[in-house]
């Protein structure tokens, strides 16, 4: 089986990735950057963001599987003094993967020919570079609000811990296919009302954002921030392609967010 490892580029972090290395070569696996069946990502969660984008082309033949060396991690379940366990399950044992829903990002340009395509792992984020984001949102097609404020987020399940948490946003268990469009600051008067509340959108529906002014605007997708200029709008939905990541192990979604949110409790 191929592998690549990528690491945070810490000390600790690099040191286990030639650990991982080492070892999985002692088991005849192949060490394979560009083609990878298996990635093991070495840091957090931010690592494992970095480690999607690379091989965002090729994700139904890779599997990913995160080992953290800070807290722990909702994309990164495994502990550096477990890697040997990790490294005999990954070349003796066929593991199963689950998969999570992505979010699909297509912006256009008022350029026709344009149009750029992005998938985010946790969330995107759509603010104007100047002042304040106005824009109308489109549901499945229709008019729903006209949004004026700090910005939008449209978050994966996944990344419903990430970014999403902070805005308000509920948290959404990865195994239904979905996404969350939360507001950042809205400003609601006679002119511009908003919900005032996160919505969750099913994956056949989706939501465009139409600027109505002729500002540039910052795209994030999870830590990539993008600056786009002409923007004509931004379509989200639930995209077609999933993540996967390889399990050895139950890694359930609800003790993740009680470890990390509320403590272990007595
Ligand atoms: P960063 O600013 O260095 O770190 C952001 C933090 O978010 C890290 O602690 C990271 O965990 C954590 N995180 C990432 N994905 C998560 C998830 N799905 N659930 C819970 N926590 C998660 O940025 P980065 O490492 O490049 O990560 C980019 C992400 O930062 C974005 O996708 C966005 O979700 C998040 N962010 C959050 C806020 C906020 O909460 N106000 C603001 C901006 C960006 P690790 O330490 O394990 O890497």
């Amino acid at each position: 089986m191929k592998f690549a490892v990528s690491s945070k580029g810490d000390e600790v972090s690099d040191t286990l990735k030639s650990k991982i290395q080492t070892y999985l070569l002692d088991f005849d696996m192949t060490l394979d950057e560009k083609e990878p069946e298996i990635v093991i990502s070495v840091g957090g969660d931010g690592t494992l963001l970095y480690a999607f984008h690379r091989y965002s082309d090729r994700l139904d033949k890779t599997a990913f599987v995160g080992v953290h060396t800070g807290h722990l991690g909702f994309y990164a379940d495994w502990v550096p003094q477990e890697i040997e366990k990790l490294v005999l399950a990954i070349a003796k044992t066929p593991y199963h993967t689950v998969e999570y829903p992505l979010l699909e990002v297509v912006v256009t340009y008022h350029d026709e020919e344009r149009e750029e395509r992005y998938l985010a792992l946790n969330e995107c984020t759509i603010k104007s570079i100047e002042g304040s984001l106005v824009a109308d949102v489109e549901i499945k097609g229709q008019l729903f609000e006209t949004f004026r404020g700090d910005g939008l987020c449209l978050s994966t399940p996944s990344g419903s811990t990430a970014y999403n948490k902070a805005l308000g946003g509920a948290i959404i268990h990865p195994s239904i296919r979905a996404i969350q469009l939360a507001e950042m600051a809205s400003i609601n008067n006679r002119v511009f009302r908003t919900v005032g509340s996160p919505l969750l959108l099913p994956d056949h529906h989706n939501c465009v954002i139409k600027p109505r002014n002729d500002v540039d605007f910052q795209v994030t997708i999870d830590h990539l921030t993008l600056l786009h200029k002409d923007v004509k709008s931004i379509l989200c939905r639930v995209a077609n392609e999933k993540v996967r990541f390889a399990r050895f192990r139950p890694f359930p979604f609800w003790k993740r967010v009680q470890d990390s949110f509320i403590g272990k409790g007595e």
